[in-house]
């Protein structure tokens, strides 16, 4: 069963696409969270951010570049918040890689990313080189 975003893709089911190229497509979100959020995809189906395929990535990143400042100047906004729900447990629903560009307003008070998260871990200094000793290692 493919993804309610490969139907997009396919033509099957309409969506108000304002940008399209070969490997990529940004359409406007059905459900916006501000006036102007803006859906980008790979027009093939992967699941998260490390299912795609470099050259992919590198065309995504382009059509997000390209499509932040179309979206900002259309609503007239002030800022926009940038963001990839990458897997169930970060509030991914549509398991097909997506970026929002949702626009922001000075006040809008929606907050940053930071806002998500009312705690924060405390982490000391041998933690955090562990931390970042094991992430180097992986990248
Ligand atoms: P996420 O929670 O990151 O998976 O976000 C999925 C997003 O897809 C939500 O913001 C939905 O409003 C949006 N969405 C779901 N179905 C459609 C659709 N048919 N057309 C446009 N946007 C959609």
């Amino acid at each position: 069963m493919s993804t309610i975003f490969t139907q997009i893709v396919e033509g099957e089911i309409p969506a108000r696409i304002v940008y399209e190229d070969e490997t990529t497509v940004a359409f406007l979100d059905a459900n916006p969270l501000s006036p102007g959020h803006t859906l980008v995809i790979p027009k093939d189906e992967y699941e998260r951010l490390d299912d795609v395929p470099d050259d992919v990535a590198t065309d995504l990143y382009a059509t997000i570049h390209r499509m932040v400042p179309a979206v900002e100047d259309a609503v007239d906004a002030d800022a926009t918040t940038v963001a990839f729900n990458n897997g169930e447990a970060a509030g991914q629903e549509v398991p097909h890689v997506h970026c929002h560009i949702v626009p922001r307003f000075e006040d809008d008070d929606a907050g940053p990313i930071h806002a998500m998260f009312g705690q924060r871990p405390e982490l000391d200094d041998d933690e955090l080189d562990e931390l970042a000793d094991d992430i180097e290692s992986r990248a």
